[in-house]
């Protein structure tokens, strides 16, 4: 079991403080901020949209990229992200098989599983039907592909649901930094 205690807007301070505790692999969610606050002690996760021009930047240093999302990002990459929702990036869930499929022709690529960020929203029964939805097309891909081990779900407010519905790796800030 993982977890990714999200950095994004924290001090290198406050980063090492929660490495104290034993918490050791960080998220962050911009460029140039991971360089910032980059640290080789750390293991770093890219959760937010990546450009591909500032692939260059992060490369050696982060050891997954849980936002990859298109296929012209070619680096070390975990994990892809569920969307029907314009203003979220990600890749289409319902395209989501086949993305994995091309991408295992890249051969500095190795997936290591999906990511998801739920939707934001109170009604509960959604939540928990995208987390299964998730699941479910975890459990195939990982049939397929021996190398996925990892389902990326959970932040905050929602990783007892999502760890409930199958999830292995959490991403959590606020309930971490706060
Ligand atoms: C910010 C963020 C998180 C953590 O959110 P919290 O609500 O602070 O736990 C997790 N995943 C992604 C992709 C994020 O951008």
């Amino acid at each position: 079991f993982n977890v990714v205690a999200v950095s994004k807007t924290r001090t290198k301070e406050e980063i090492d403080e929660v490495a104290k505790m034993g918490l050791t692999t960080f998220g962050e969610n911009r460029v140039q901020e991971f360089i910032d606050k980059y640290d080789p002690k750390y293991t770093w996760h890219i959760i937010g949209h990546l450009q591909t021009n500032k692939v260059k930047y992060i490369v050696g240093k982060v050891d997954v990229i849980e936002s990859l999302d298109s296929l012209k990002l070619a680096e070390e990459i975990e994990k892809l992200k569920i969307s029907e929702d314009p203003n979220k990036t990600g890749y289409p869930f319902k395209d989501a098989k086949n993305f994995i499929s091309q991408l295992q022709e890249f051969k500095h690529i190795q997936i290591k599983g999906i990511m998801c960020v739920a939707s934001k929203t109170e009604d509960q029964a959604l939540v928990e039907s995208e987390f299964d939805q998730m699941h479910t097309l975890y459990l195939e891909l990982k049939e397929q592909y021996p190398d996925i081990d990892t389902l990326s779900m959970g932040m905050s407010q929602d990783y007892k649901l999502a760890i409930k519905h199958g999830s292995n790796t959490v991403r959590i800030g606020r309930a971490i930094f706060e």
